[in-house]
């Protein structure tokens, strides 16, 4: 099953459109290339040419994820963001979402825990895109924390809905962010300048698959103290 809606769309996204269309194929070429080079099948390598082929594979996998987000945030603003529906075990994603993180936590401070409150049935949701929001906000939770960390995942089914929840320990959000997070290429000055890599596309795209997906997200936060991230998702 395919959603989408469709009005006109601006130059600027347009062209931003355009731009990172034509950025995606020589990136997987360049990525496709390197893998080659790695897997040793064209020749061994020392270990100096190995750890700069990994770093150069790294930066095009931040590139192709970058690219990947702008599209999004153009499909977004022309209002043609589509969602591939069908039935899926939003806890198994969550649970898969946490597994991907565990080694990021651990190296980070954090430890994550996972819990489910009552029976989460099947959803009919766009699997790939939730998977997306969960990973954008957990990736939050552990790269905004501070000191030692601990980020707590909460599935609760709640009358109609699911409720997904993330909380962190980590530097929160300031009275004067709070009305910004949700705003493309939005980053507080308080996140450059603990100089963590982002593009503020993250949850400016999550928010808009999670009304078109008929949920609602938002957040609460004290500075210093931490920030909870919340979305439902309907019982269909
Ligand atoms: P990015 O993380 O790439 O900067 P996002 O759209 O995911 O972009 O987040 C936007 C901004 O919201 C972040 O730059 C940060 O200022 C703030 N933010 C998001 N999640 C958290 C969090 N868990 N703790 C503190 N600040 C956060």
């Amino acid at each position: 099953m395919s959603i989408s809606k469709k009005s006109s769309p601006s130059k600027i996204t347009e062209t931003t459109s355009v731009i990172a269309h034509q950025l995606k194929t020589p990136l997987s070429g360049i990525k496709s290339s390197l893998e080659v080079l790695l897997s040793e099948d064209l020749g061994s390598l020392t270990r100096q040419q190995r750890e700069y082929l990994e770093l150069t594979l790294a930066s095009t996998e931040k590139m192709i994820f970058l690219v990947k987000n702008l599209l999004d945030a153009a499909r977004i603003d022309e209002k043609r963001l589509q969602l591939n529906v069908s039935n899926a075990d939003l806890v198994d994603i969550v649970k898969g979402v946490v597994e991907d993180f565990l080694t990021l936590a651990r190296a980070k401070n954090s430890t994550i825990v996972f819990k489910v409150v009552g029976e989460i049935p099947f959803l009919t949701i766009d699997a790939i895109k939730i998977q997306q929001v969960i990973n954008n906000i957990l990736y939050n939770a552990i790269r905004y924390n501070k000191g030692k960390g601990l980020i707590t995942v909460i599935l609760k089914h709640e009358g109609k809905f699911i409720k997904f929840s993330c909380q962190d320990s980590g530097i929160g959000i300031s009275d004067t962010e709070k009305k910004k997070v949700f705003s493309k290429f939005y980053r507080s000055p308080r996140v450059v300048e603990l100089a963590t890599e982002g593009s503020g596309l993250g949850l400016f795209i999550a928010k808009a698959i999670i009304e078109q997906s008929g949920g609602k997200i938002w957040f609460e936060s004290n500075e210093g103290e931490g920030s909870t991230f919340y979305f439902t998702l309907p019982v269909t």
